[in-house]
């Protein structure tokens, strides 16, 4: 598989370390709100990878963060802490909204199929681990205590932008305009490891450390939750592109400076999904979640649809014309699928030659939007129905959007209809209360409806006539 490598600019064709496994870790949620419809595209593209790297034969274990202290709402080190906000907003204990946050997104990622990573651990359980690579920091001279807190020293490093398409004036938040500068750093982008002294005082959860009772960076927990479960050698790291800098930056730095080699190969950046204005945000108040969209009455398939339209190197802009198009494309494939009968034997040079486009499309750097086309050109093959539906099936380990049962739904439901509709007698009713409202004989028209309501039927008038269905 080829995927675009963050690191060095290129597509690069993608090498595990060890040919067992595929060692994984993507960013988690801070868990301080609900996930925007925009976090969740991240972690649907992620879920995609995961899914593409299994599907094309390679084991993975993949380990994501929950992000419950430490995320500051600053790139700075000078910001409040992002769950106490929370806590605050809601007049709870933070502890109260990151078991809350977490269902939350939990359910949001099961709405959407995404499937829960093999580990997922909380930022507050690993506080031995912050401290031994902050300790280990410190006495390799990478790191340095000042005024309370511990810095990581950048200084230290012989490169530390990394990612290096970056404007450094731009990226260098601690002299950024509007952004207090600590005065305790030695060097512009050095960073919080520790804290005991910030500005904000308040912070809830404190833990005892060398350094006096304080809580971690917001960065080293991500470093060392990736090494707690997947050790000293990461395959792939995921994240959305804001991650890149300066929290992916940071996590290489650290990591590097405490493992003395090479920690991560592969950088997964997700571009953004961004509204009409501009950058989703949390602090835009009204935000766009799952639950809105479902409350508006569409299906969560749909969105995850309108995300793989799209290459994840892309920026993809939200409207509810866009979403709108999604629920056609996807009603549209559903009920195609419904209408195959699931007869005979499957063709296997057929569906190995359907398949062969789809993982074509998945090797070359996850394209998604070419992997649906490959739905498309299963609909209209020449080959027969059971081949079909099984070549859809196999795309579906992948895609997740639930077509065989939706379809299988549909079907259903169809049926229904049409034995309910398998009534002459109501149909011959429902013909006579359309002609008395012809003629405008609505005493008559109501006498009927009435009727057939006390009979446990009910007349639905669409564009296309009176319908009935049993209540
Ligand atoms: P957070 O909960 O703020 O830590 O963000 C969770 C994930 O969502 C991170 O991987 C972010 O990089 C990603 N993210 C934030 N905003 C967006 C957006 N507008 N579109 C896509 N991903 C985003
Ligand atoms: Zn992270």
């Amino acid at each position: 598989m080829y995927l675009y490598n963050s690191l060095s600019h290129k597509k690069e064709l993608f090498q595990p370390n060890s040919p067992d496994v595929v060692k994984m870790y993507t960013c988690g949620p801070t868990v301080y709100h609900y996930a925007h419809i925009g976090n969740l595209r991240t972690y649907i593209m992620e879920d995609v990878l995961e899914k593409s790297l299994r599907y094309v034969g390679y084991n993975v274990r993949r380990v994501m963060n929950i992000t419950d202290v430490g995320h500051l709402a600053s790139d700075a080190d000078t910001g409040e802490d992002k769950m106490l906000k929370g806590a605050k907003r809601e007049n709870k204990s933070v502890m109260d909204i990151a078991r809350y946050y977490t269902e939350a997104f939990r359910a949001d990622c099961d709405k959407l199929n995404i499937k829960w990573p093999d580990v997922v651990e909380p930022a507050t359980n690993c506080i031995d681990e912050y401290i031994h690579m902050v300790q280990t920091l410190l006495d390799n001279g990478k790191a340095y205590f000042v005024g309370g807190n511990v810095y990581f020293d950048t200084s230290t490093l012989d490169k530390y932008y990394v990612f290096n398409d970056h404007d450094e004036e731009d990226l260098a938040t601690g002299v950024r305009e509007g952004v207090e500068e600590d005065t305790n750093k030695k060097n512009k982008n050095d960073f919080v490891l520790w804290f005991t002294k910030s500005k904000f005082e308040d912070q809830a959860l404190k833990w005892d450390s060398p350094w006096g009772v304080g809580y971690p960076g917001w960065h080293i927990e991500c470093s060392c939750i990736s090494m707690k479960h997947l050790g000293e050698d990461l395959d792939i790291h995921c994240g959305g592109i804001d991650n890149a800098f300066p929290h992916h930056t940071n996590e290489i730095a650290q990591s590097e400076s405490y493992l003395g080699h090479k920690w991560c190969n592969y950088w997964f950046h997700v571009m953004h999904l961004n509204d009409e204005s501009g950058k989703m945000s949390k602090s835009k108040g009204d935000f766009l979640t799952v639950s809105l969209l479902e409350k508006k009455g569409y299906d969560p398939m749909a969105y995850r649809l309108f995300c793989l339209q799209s290459h994840y190197r892309k920026n993809l802009v939200f409207t509810w014309e866009n979403l709108d198009n999604a629920v056609v494309a996807y009603n549209k494939m559903v009920a195609k699928i419904a209408a195959f009968k699931d007869e005979g034997e499957v063709d296997a040079n057929a569906f190995t030659e359907l398949k062969q486009r789809f993982v074509k499309a998945l090797e070359g750097d996850l394209n998604t939007s070419v992997a649906v086309t490959a739905v498309y050109d299963v609909l209209k093959a020449k080959c027969n129905d059971a081949t079909k539906l099984a070549a859809i099936a196999d795309f579906d380990k992948v895609l997740s959007l639930n077509l065989i049962s939706a379809a299988e739904k549909l079907k259903k439901q169809q049926a229904e209809e049409a034995a309910a509709s398998a009534d002459p007698e109501i149909d011959a009713l429902v013909a006579a209360r359309t002609q008395a409202k012809k003629e405008k004989n609505y005493a008559e028209a109501d006498r009927i409806r009435d009727e057939l309501k006390a009979r446990g039927i009910e007349i639905i008038d669409t564009p296309q006539g009176a319908k009935w269905r049993k209540v």
